[in-house]
């Protein structure tokens, strides 16, 4: 065994290459993405296929498809990343598996990125499976690798749920040897199993009902649940990473409390029946919806347990946002009628923004320039959602969305509708969302904002910039041939910087009727190689008529009557394009 200080993303890497890993599909999202990069990097002298797919459900699709030919396979993705793989993964239940299949979900309590907290777990009541909650870092690596020969030996998918503090906190884990590749087993036909014709899935049902019972014995006897004893007569159920905080509050504390630690779902029935019989009453700490808290109130009802529980149902613990050590204290606290004290300090707030320089500003400025402030612009999920702040979002619905709420919206407003979405979000779902449009006769301006990355989550290519997901290169997808292909007769190109070009071109298309397609194609400034170009103010030739702020560029300010450029800048020249008076110098010395 070797010790190594990693990511619980990290972690998660290692427990699946341990536990013979041999193919791994994903969708980058946060937080989720670090699973994908660190299998790359760690698998470099294995022959595993590691896949950056355009959405979670192609993801999902290919992994059930290696499963298929016995080999050990995993999909990575965020939690709302499972509701577009939801189709395939519920149906892949009823026809089971045969080489282990792994699907890691990772949710964000908090909503620190993303634009629901939806608690994943809800997907393993739904599909009849077994989901995993590791309450730790070095857990998250052992059940990645243990997960593998379970789902083997049920037959199933199985599903791991991690949380935003479990992915991205840090600590010494425990890392062992790779498990050798088990079979070399090829796809055997067998269509009454693998065919879901109605006939089939009728049987297939009740196959997966009658697994249950299984399932529920072999849950039972997994080491990562359990009844810790203790003495009071107040009970503590910790789920996943929220035993961490519980450990701290009953150490910190010095309470001896019962503790009953849950890592798999569903619960395991007799331990959970023993511990609730050693309690009056129970507190139930866990991130997202009551979903272990129901299965109590089951389970006390089913075995005539006259237990006290406090959780999210009677409002003693939070419904929305994350736990800590001092949220478990304060409930606590609540449980006995009193108030916790707190001693506050404020840190002061940062709201997210573009950074200076970043092409989606220019591209912005130019479609308010175009359009001006009455069009309406439904948009999608990425760095330039943050456009809402700008004015130039007025939507967010989920990946995608941003075409076809445009297309319904076309078809009722008068004003100009320009829907705005990213490369990537257009690989994702976007490309549908057209193909609708243009057959379906919208009246409508799609702009993709083309940042040649996936810059969200961390830079991650896709099918628009020829590099695979091994950094290798591969066949590079042209956006704008694609789009012609897809039917649509004015799709033209701009370049977010050259602003008054920009403006120009896209007025040519801006009256014509049905679908347009703007392409505004520039580098994300982070990934942009070059050299570090910074521009100055010539207080001498400006007049201070603020119109270079409007680009609401960063690393731009105002002062005594003058516009300012500070250290932030990088150079992109985007304000030097708007000033009228030739007062934005590029510093020649950096340049
Ligand atoms: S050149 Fe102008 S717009 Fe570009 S980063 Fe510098 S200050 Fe901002
Ligand atoms: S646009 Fe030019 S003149 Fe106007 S404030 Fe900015 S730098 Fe000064």
């Amino acid at each position: 065994m070797e010790k190594k200080y990693l990511l619980g993303n990290e972690a998660l890497a290692y427990g699946l290459f341990e536990g013979g890993l041999e193919a791994s599909f994903a969708y980058p999202g946060t937080p989720s993405s670090e699973i994908t990069e660190k299998l790359v990097e760690i698998s470099k002298e294995e022959n595993i296929y590691i896949e950056w797919s355009i959405n979670e459900k192609v993801s999902y699709e290919n992994a059930y498809g290696v499963s298929l030919t016995g080999r050990r396979s995993c999909v990575i993705m965020k939690h709302v990343g499972l509701n577009v793989a939801s189709d395939p993964f519920i149906t892949s239940v009823y026809t089971g598996i045969i080489g282990g299949l792994v699907i890691i979900v990772a949710d964000d309590p908090f909503a620190y990125s993303s634009q629901n907290e939806q608690d994943s777990r809800r997907y393993w009541q739904l599909a009849k499976t077994v989901c995993f909650e590791p309450s730790s870092i070095q857990e998250s690596k052992n059940i990645a690798k243990f997960s593998f020969e379970f789902s083997e030996k049920i037959g199933l998918p199985v599903m791991i749920r991690s949380v935003t503090k479990l992915s991205h906190g840090k600590s010494d884990v425990l890392i062992g040897k790779r498990q050798k590749k088990i079979s070399d087993y090829g796809f055997k036909k067998n269509p009454s199993k693998f065919v879901m014709v109605p006939s089939n899935a009728r049987v297939a049902l009740k196959n997966l009902n009658e697994k249950q019972e299984i399932i529920k014995k072999e849950v039972e006897k997994l080491p990562f649940s359990k009844f810790e004893k203790g003495e009071s007569n107040i009970g503590i159920v910790a789920c996943g990473l929220t035993y961490s905080y519980v450990k701290e509050f009953v150490e910190t504390e010095k309470k001896n409390s019962p503790i009953f630690k849950v890592s798999t779902y569903p619960l395991p029935e007799k331990k959970l029946k023993n511990f609730l019989e050693s309690v009056n009453e129970i507190v139930v700490f866990e991130e997202g919806d009551p979903v272990a808290e129901e299965q109590i109130y089951i389970y006390s009802k089913i075995y005539n347990l006259k237990n006290k529980i406090y959780g999210k149902i009677n409002n003693f613990t939070d419904k929305e946002g994350e736990l800590s050590v001092d949220k478990v204290e304060e409930t606590f606290y609540k449980i006995r009628g009193k108030k916790k004290k707190y001693y506050s300090f404020s840190i002061p707030e940062r709201p997210p923004v573009l950074c200076a320089g970043c092409p989606h500003l220019g591209s912005f400025y130019i479609l308010k320039k175009v359009f001006g402030k009455d069009a309406l612009f439904p948009g999608d999920i990425g760095c330039y959602t943050l456009g809402v702040k700008l004015e130039t979002i007025d939507t967010c619905l989920c990946m995608g969305a941003g075409i076809s709420m445009g297309s319904g919206m076309s078809r009722f407003e008068k004003n100009n509708v320009v829907s705005i979405i990213g490369d990537s979000t257009f690989f994702h779902t976007g490309i549908p969302a057209l193909i609708n449009a243009v057959y379906n006769q919208a009246n409508q301006v799609i702009c993709i904002l083309d940042n040649r990355t996936t810059a969200m989550t961390g830079h991650q290519p896709h099918p628009g910039t020829g590099i695979n997901a091994k950094k290798e290169k591969t066949v590079e997808i042209e956006l704008k041939k694609l789009i012609s292909n897809c039917g649509v007769e004015d799709v033209i190109e701009v370049d977010p910087y050259k602003i008054k070009e920009a403006i120009e071109k896209i007025k040519g298309i801006k009256d014509k009727k049905g679908v347009k397609v703007i392409i505004f194609k520039r580098e994300c400034i982070i990934t942009s190689k070059g050299k570090k170009i910074q521009y100055y103010i010539d207080s001498k030739r400006c007049k201070g008529c603020k119109l270079c702020l409007t680009i609401n560029c960063l690393a731009m300010s105002f002062k005594n009557g003058k516009a300012e450029i500070g250290i932030l800048c990088n150079g992109c020249g985007m304000c030097e394009n708007i000033c009228p008076y030739k007062a934005i110098v590029k510093d020649e010395k950096k340049g």
